[in-house]
């Protein structure tokens, strides 16, 4: 080696302590937003009661952050500031339990090594506060009530590179407001207030400053303080127990679902997460009830014991892992599928409400309300038999309804009313106790197939395969081999044979017997991930499902078909007893009502 090239070698240094916290912030100190989502956690992991934040400039130019909480006693100031420093855990041990909103002890640390920060705090037991400059390390007698506020001035102003990656002042304030959403849902009894450049944009009031309410009541105030009060009446209650798991919170109608999944919220003991697993969960919950992109609209808590859940994965704390996702899948998934499952029409809407937009009630009320089907109704055709794969023949060729005789004056008790004619060959109408029913005969009755065909195929194991005279291989990765080996059994349950070749090559000898046009390599390679996502049981009964629905619309009654004012009568007795009825498989609407107050409206009566 020349003198010349080891004079070259860069030397390997220690790092000195402020760089490395630098460094570290990066992971921990994003934007404004972050900053909030720390001291908000730090805010209540104190006790505190109710929470102030006063921002400019979105945060970017000062955030600060009041709180009533515990306090940090003089002592104590300057090692709040030091990396890895924390109250939260002091042992391995601790870490498995973790309740509070994080320990990783390097929050403040990481906001003062890139902004102006100040600690200001005062316990209980102290005369006065004592404020902290972190810069100069200075400590003075301040004034203040027992609590802690916290100063962060100029975010980035020493690092320009991380300064400049900030967006308008506009959008980081909007990602600050999306923090204190969060924290404010997860929290229903803090009082959370927001200003900014001196106006005030939030005051949600803790639970216990309004007297009388009990936690639920608390919970669906602050639900709809910051979610608006449309989420709320568009949204059904979620309650429920499952093993280790809890879960509460409130799930959108399918019909109120959204352009953007802006409006979706998981918590994970009390924190919002990120979560694929979860999100997955959810939505495919709402699988054959929404139409085409649409994102349901949702805030669900899930508490789990913590042993089975790590929050700690993630620097921001935004990422969760668990011990056994597919349980927790399938938990979440069944849970939000019974909430949705009881159809509206038992309920319908009460004056005022537009035809287009249903007053939702609560799941509960729902089946209270529920009515059984007619008693004498004939044997229901509308319930297919189900003998696989002969299915839509089946249904097919049965007649459209079945008759349900009906008393005259009995009509107006029944949730979608009597019958009295059917126009354009598609639409039935019928009169209710609140105003006309109008009714999409095919979407109807595609649901109502589409239902029975569902409950019948439960008894029934595997879906019916077609062998392929040659067979068919493809190219696949490594993650789609383990699963062919994993999974050999549910494939075969959904009439795929699939085997592996080689390493890298899948072979498919059979496909299900009712999907002949897809494209196999497309079809395998996505039941396979599925599989890996959401668990053998869970794909089966998507694939099963699908086709299922398409033998629903297959089998449902064709448009210009006449109907009978019974058979008319009997498809509405059947959609009040059919489990989603309020949409078709496709998710779009089945019914819909015109209010009597509409009407009057309409000829200008009371005016
Ligand atoms: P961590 O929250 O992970 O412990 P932080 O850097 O966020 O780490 O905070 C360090 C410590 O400072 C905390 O463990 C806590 O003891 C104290 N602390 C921070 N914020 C507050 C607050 N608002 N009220 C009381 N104590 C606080
Ligand atoms: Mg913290």
């Amino acid at each position: 080696m020349t003198f010349e090239a080891a004079w070259l070698r860069p030397r390997i240094r220690e790092l000195d302590d402020a760089l490395v916290s630098q460094i570290a912030a990066g992971e921990v100190v994003e934007r404004p937003a972050s900053v909030v989502r720390e001291l908000l956690d730090n805010a209540l992991d104190a006790g505190a009661r109710q929470i102030t934040l006063r921002l400019s400039a979105g945060g970017i130019r000062t955030i600060v952050v009041e709180d009533d909480g515990a306090g940090i006693a003089r002592d104590q100031l300057a090692l709040a500031l030091k990396r890895h420093a924390t109250s939260k855990i002091a042992s391995l041990a601790d870490l498995e339990a973790v309740a509070t909103m994080g320990f990783r002890g390097e929050a403040l640390a990481a906001m003062a090594s890139v902004s102006e920060l100040a600690l200001c705090s005062r316990t209980a037991d102290a005369p006065h506060a004592w404020r902290l400059q972190a810069s100069s390390g200075e400590i003075a007698a301040a004034a203040r009530a027992v609590g802690t506020t916290v100063e962060v001035g100029e975010l980035f102003f020493n690092t320009p590179a991380r300064r400049k990656f900030l967006k308008s002042e506009a959008t980081e304030l909007a990602h600050v407001m999306e923090a204190v959403r969060r924290h404010a849902l997860a929290r229903p009894d803090v009082g959370f207030a927001v200003w900014h450049d001196g106006r005030a944009l939030a005051s949600w009031r803790a639970a216990m400053a309004l007297p009388g309410l009990d936690p639920a009541d608390a919970q669906a105030a602050r639900f709809a303080d910051v979610l608006g009060p449309a989420f709320f009446s568009d949204s059904r209650s979620l309650q429920a127990e499952r093993g280790p798991l809890r879960l509460w919170g409130r799930v959108g109608q399918p019909e109120a679902a959204r352009a953007r999944a802006d409006l979706q919220y998981l918590f994970v003991n009390g924190r919002c997460v990120r979560d694929r697993l979860l999100a997955h969960a959810v939505r495919s919950a709402y699988e054959d009830q929404l139409h085409g992109s649409r994102q349901p609209a949702y805030a669900l808590f899930i508490e789990i014991a913590p042993e089975l859940v790590d929050v700690n994965v993630h620097p921001a704390k935004s990422e969760v892992r668990f011990r056994d996702g597919r349980a927790l899948h399938q938990a979440l998934r069944q849970a939000v599928q019974a909430v949705l499952a009881p159809s509206r029409v038992a309920a319908p809407a009460t004056d005022g409400a537009s035809p287009g937009g249903l007053t939702p009630v609560p799941a509960a009320a729902t089946e209270q309300a529920r009515p059984t089907p007619a008693p004498d109704a004939a044997p229901a055709p509308w319930q297919p038999r189900l003998a696989l794969p002969a299915a839509a023949a089946t249904v097919q060729e049965a007649p459209a309804f079945a008759y349900a005789p009906a008393a005259a004056n009995a009509g107006a008790a029944w949730p979608l009313g009597r019958a009295l004619a059917q126009i354009g060959g598609a639409f039935v109408l019928a009169e209710n106790a609140h105003g006309l029913v109008v009714v999409d005969m095919h979407a109807a009755h595609e649901r109502i197939v589409y239902e029975g065909l569902k409950q019948a195929a439960d008894t029934h194991a595997a879906l019916p395969a077609q062998p392929l005279l040659l067979p068919f291989t493809f190219s696949a990765s490594a993650a789609d081999i383990a699963s062919v080996h994993a999974e050999t059994e549910t494939l075969l349950m959904l009439g795929l044979d699939v085997g592996v070749l080689s390493a890298n090559t899948l072979v498919v000898r059979s496909r299900p017997a009712a999907l002949p046009d897809a494209d196999l390599a497309e079809l395998t390679r996505s039941v396979l991930a599925e599989l890996r996502l959401a668990g053998a049981s869970r794909v089966v009964q998507q694939a099963r499902d699908a086709v299922l629905a398409t033998m629903a619309c297959h089998g449902a009654v064709r448009a210009n078909r006449r109907l009978t004012l019974a058979e008319m009568d009997a498809l509405l007795r059947a959609m009040e007893a059919t489990a989603r009825s309020d949409t078709c498989n496709h998710g779009r609407p089945t019914w819909r009502l015109v209010t009597m107050k509409e009407l009057d409206g309409l000829f200008l009566r009371g005016r």
